[in-house]
């Protein structure tokens, strides 16, 4: 019988065949926890006599949501975290070195891999086909020390993606479109598997934010077949060798297979409270913004950047309307600023912030007031998830999020394409 990749990735690492329903025990590769989580699993370890870290060189532990620490109690957790790394040897990433997701990835995951990650987003890894899922703190503590977890092996869901995207419209819009269409709990517990002639001409920026929002259908990863994008991604990080061609086989059996026709797309946002409550940028025109948010580990890539300052060069965000922009890590950030493109949303506005989460998880840099409406570019607007419960999250992609920073209201982004 065929298999998933979800199936064979599981599979290699429990030793054995595996099926979906059965509970494994598999080995982990690379695992991870940030500054809101990691406190907790340092001290699960203390707890247990188990302060250690099984592959230290792939354990990293990220100082990314409350960074710089706003509060002595958060800066207490970051000296938790850096003593942790001290003794076991595991990697610390620092305040300003950027988002776990981001980094994990440009720096430590490989096809093939299982990643763990005391963070829902940890499925951004998918992109790179390893099976990536987040878990809680006790668990991710125990995958650290002992290099190996448990895991029930979820079904998979196909998500067949043809047709050409048209201009304006990004793969941003096509996850939303498919939480839109399958619901927020649409894919609990399962695999998505993402391919098709679409997905297998995007490039790896692009595959990133399809995989980061996998959780947002309630799924454990999403899985993206490896291919000559992965390879070449690999390649330009200096992990050439570490690249696997690994895909589903013909014959996979799927719990359900969900067709899009990309081409029939429309750029997309997620009204509050909820990322399934999708309208179309014309069904959605016209709401007044406060707060544009461009970043996050969904879509603070350099491509994102880029189709940002592609549509605000030469132009100013809206006098009612502030504008926040968040590379997704430090080279991210490097990289902009060598492309012009911080100087174009510096001269259009703009306030950029360090590399890390920003406002978008509501401790700090942004958060809204009483009433006020964001839109943002991040994964999630449930409520008080930006940091106050009376405001208001809206979901877009970094076109989207451009051309309503300069209209001041949610805007289509294709009225802006030159
Ligand atoms: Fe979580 Fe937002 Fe940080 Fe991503 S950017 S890891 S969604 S808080």
């Amino acid at each position: 019988m065929g298999k998933t990749i979800a199936e064979k990735i599981l599979g290699e690492h429990a030793g054995c065949e595996v099926r979906p329903g059965q509970i494994h025990i598999v080995t982990v590769d690379v695992a991870l926890v940030q500054d809101g989580t990691g406190p907790l699993a340092v001290r699960q370890l203390q707890s247990l006599g188990l302060e250690k870290a099984a592959h230290p060189e792939r354990t990293v532990l990220f100082l990314d949501h409350a960074a710089p620490s706003p509060r002595k109690e958060l800066s207490n957790d970051h000296v938790t975290l850096r003593k942790f790394a001290a003794k076991t040897g595991a990697v610390l990433s620092e305040v300003g070195d950027g988002v776990c997701h981001q980094v994990i990835n440009e720096s430590y995951v490989n096809p093939g891999d299982v990643l763990i990650g005391a963070d829902s987003h940890t499925c951004t890894g998918g992109a790179l086909c390893a099976f990536s899922t987040g878990m809680g703190s006790t668990d991710v503590a125990i995958g650290i020390a002992l290099g190996k977890t448990w895991m029930l092996i979820p079904p998979t869901i196909r998500v067949e993606v043809t047709g050409d995207l048209t201009p304006g419209v990004y793969s941003k819009d096509i996850i939303l479109h498919l939480i839109g269409t399958i619901g927020a709990d649409g894919a609990t517990y399962k695999a998505l598997e993402f391919g098709g002639p679409t997905v297998d001409g995007m490039e790896q920026s692009e595959r990133f934010t399809l995989s980061n929002m996998a959780v947002e259908a309630g799924a454990k990863t999403g899985l993206i077949a490896s291919d000559d994008v992965t390879r070449e991604y690999l390649d330009s990080r200096g992990r050439a060798a570490n690249f696997r061609e690994i895909g589903p086989d013909p014959d996979a059996e799927y719990e359900r297979v969900v067709d899009i026709d990309a081409s029939t797309l429309a750029p997309t946002v997620s009204f509050p409270h909820t990322v399934d409550n999708t309208r179309t940028i014309d069904e959605a025109k016209g709401v007044k913004i406060d707060q544009v948010v461009i970043g996050t580990c969904t879509n603070g890539r350099l491509h994102d950047l880029m189709v940002a300052a592609s549509i605000l060069r030469g132009k100013h965000r809206h006098p009612g309307t502030r504008l926040i922009v968040i590379p997704a890590s430090r080279e991210v950030y490097l990289e902009a600023i060598r492309a012009g493109y911080i100087e174009t949303f510096v001269e259009a506005g703009g306030l950029i912030v360090n590399p890390g989460c920003g406002p978008c998880v509501g401790v700090h840099e942004g958060v809204l007031a009483d009433g006020e409406k964001c839109l943002s570019t991040q994964n999630r607007n449930f409520h008080g998830r930006m940091g106050n419960p009376k405001g208001e999250i809206y979901l877009g992609s970094p076109a989207t999020a451009a051309a309503t920073a300069i209209k001041g209201e949610l805007a289509d982004p294709r009225e802006f394409l030159s």
